[in-house]
């Protein structure tokens, strides 16, 4: 309880980018937090539903929300470097796409990171999971623990990256949302669907099919109690 006091009096950034996964993220940390902003990185038309949705949300909520250019992704990823070979696609044999570039989570909360120092936060939460992402390995706790040592020494800091989805699946996350009072707000108001579908989405692509799975175990779970 004493820690809980102590965190309140400080200012956190969460990594937004309007999905069920970081919107339950930062309800989180409006519980824990004096002070909460948000910060979303844009990387390209694909993904403007999705800051459009971060946008929204923010502006609900009244919390601050930064947007970071990262176009420059697109000079890194593999089918620009070689775009006369290789067609843009949703996915490889690896299930990512092919302008996934690595180590994008590193260059994400890196610079939030920064943008966290410059605004006098000592909190950084990150909705990264192993527990249904594992390929990709600067989503693991290993990593994120790595980095924030780099982080603060880079910047002669004392911060603290938060990662409150770590170790939950797809359902304990909609158990979280629900203990925190907002699975409808999150149901709702969120956009994790690949085409662009607000709330329940599509239900057909990847993301969909795991949200939605989740949220059936869970109601279903709740249901049974
Ligand atoms: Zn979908």
């Amino acid at each position: 309880m004493k820690r809980r006091l102590y965190m309140k009096e400080e200012k956190a950034i969460v990594v937004f980018s309007g999905g069920q996964d970081s919107t339950t993220c930062l309800f989180w940390a409006k519980e824990r937090f004096k002070e909460v902003e948000t910060v979303t990185f844009d990387y390209g038309q694909r993904h403007k539903l999705e800051i459009e949705c971060a946008t929204e949300i923010a502006k609900k909520l009244d919390v601050k929300h930064h947007i970071l250019d990262m176009s420059l992704l697109h000079q890194l990823a593999p089918n620009a470097l070689t775009r006369e070979d290789i067609e843009i696609s949703e996915g490889n044999e690896d299930n990512l796409p092919n302008t996934f570039v690595p180590g994008r989570n590193l260059l994400f909360l890196s610079f939030a990171g920064i943008l966290a120092k410059q605004v006098g936060a000592k909190h950084l939460v990150t909705g990264v999971s192993e527990t249904d992402y594992s390929g990709y390995p600067d989503c693991r706790d290993n990593f994120i623990q790595s980095l924030n040592l780099s982080l603060n020494l880079a910047m002669d800091e004392d911060m603290t990256i938060h990662t409150p989805l770590m170790w939950l699946d797809k359902k304990q996350v909609w158990e979280l949302s629900d203990e925190l009072g907002v699975l409808e707000i999150i149901r709702e108001e969120t956009l994790t669907c690949y085409n662009g579908i607000k709330s329940d989405g599509c239900g057909e692509c990847p993301a969909c099919k795991l949200r939605n799975n989740g949220l059936r175990q869970y109601l279903d779970s709740k249901g049974e109690k």
